[in-house]
């Protein structure tokens, strides 16, 4: 396995982070997230206005030589410019990584162009959803809500998933239709990829809509609700659940922490959706492994 192709793909990968900062810095809630007009523009420094030239757009060198801080005004820049072109890259050389891992293809991905399309699409499509998760987390950190045009985005790759492993399930290794691997039909209801991946929707659906009525959306908003029922599309049952349950798990841990430091009180706003994708993250890589981890605690 050579490494040059993964390298590669981080340095792209950090070029889109790069884009990203720019859709979530130039967003305002009361606007639209894909606006040519605010979208527009050279990229300058925020505090001086200092248009940046070709040396200083470079992703995460230009942050490291100016010291993150911008070569006019010397005003220190966000640490999300570095954050985020870094999870990009990462993004897309590891994903491609993890599912030839998980899939058992094999892992020279430039050299084995004698795998199928599908396959690529498949996993071209997850690094969208991975990178619309990261601009969700850093949208809802900064404003407390979500873009329905990432919601929709993350519905078109639930479906485009959900056909996929549909289409070529006989070719997948076995038991590649859920993150939780064999263990999905322990906790399975219905058998059949579409019934499981509907399932998952109307979980999300039900689960966090109930929990915004029962809190009169002064927990949860619409967008958290939406970004549940699509993850159940993407993921389908039971992974859905799994993902859940670590993200209120996380979710409560965060808050006594968080209110033992006084950095919180229980009435503050606490946007929900980086522990949503936590969980949702976790469950992709970890799924699996947690529920042995789980029985192995109770010697299953
Ligand atoms: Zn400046």
């Amino acid at each position: 396995m050579t490494a040059l192709p993964y390298f590669l793909l981080f340095v792209f990968g950090t070029a889109i982070g790069s884009f990203l900062n720019v859709l979530i810095f130039r967003y305002a809630p009361e606007g639209r997230l894909f606006d040519a007009k605010r979208l527009g523009g050279r990229s300058h420094c925020p505090y001086c206005g200092h248009v940046l030239g070709a040396l200083e757009l470079v992703p995460l060198l230009s942050y490291a030589i100016q010291w993150g801080k911008c070569r006019k005004c010397g005003h220190r820049l966000s640490a999300q410019y570095p954050a985020v072109e870094f999870i990009s890259g990462a993004i897309f050389a590891g994903l491609p990584l993890f599912f030839n891992s998980f899939y058992a293809k094999s892992s020279i991905l430039f050299a084995a162009f004698s795998l199928p399309a599908w396959y690529y699409i498949l996993v071209l499509v997850w690094i969208t959803v991975f990178l619309v998760w990261l601009t969700i987390v850093v949208i809802d950190l900064r404003h407390y809500v979500i873009p329905n045009a990432l919601n929709a985005i993350l519905l078109v790759c639930g479906a485009i998933v959900m056909f996929i492993t549909l289409r070529y399930d006989s070719l997948l290794f076995p038991f590649r239709d859920s993150f939780l691997k064999q263990y999905q039909l322990i906790f399975s209801p219905v058998s059949g990829i579409i019934a499981n991946h509907l399932l998952g929707l109307i979980f999300g659906l039900v689960l966090f809509g109930a929990l915004v009525l029962l809190s009169r959306g002064r927990g949860m908003g619409l967008g958290d609700v939406k970004l549940a029922a699509v993850a159940g599309l993407l993921l389908g049952w039971p992974d859905i659940v799994l993902a859940t349950m670590l993200s209120f798990i996380l979710g409560g841990v965060l808050s006594v922490i968080l209110v033992l430091f006084r950095k919180k009180t229980m009435r503050d706003k606490v946007p929900f959706a980086p522990l949503m994708v936590l969980g949702f993250v976790l469950t992709v890589f970890f799924g699996a492994a947690l529920i042995t981890g789980y029985f192995h605690l109770f010697s299953l």
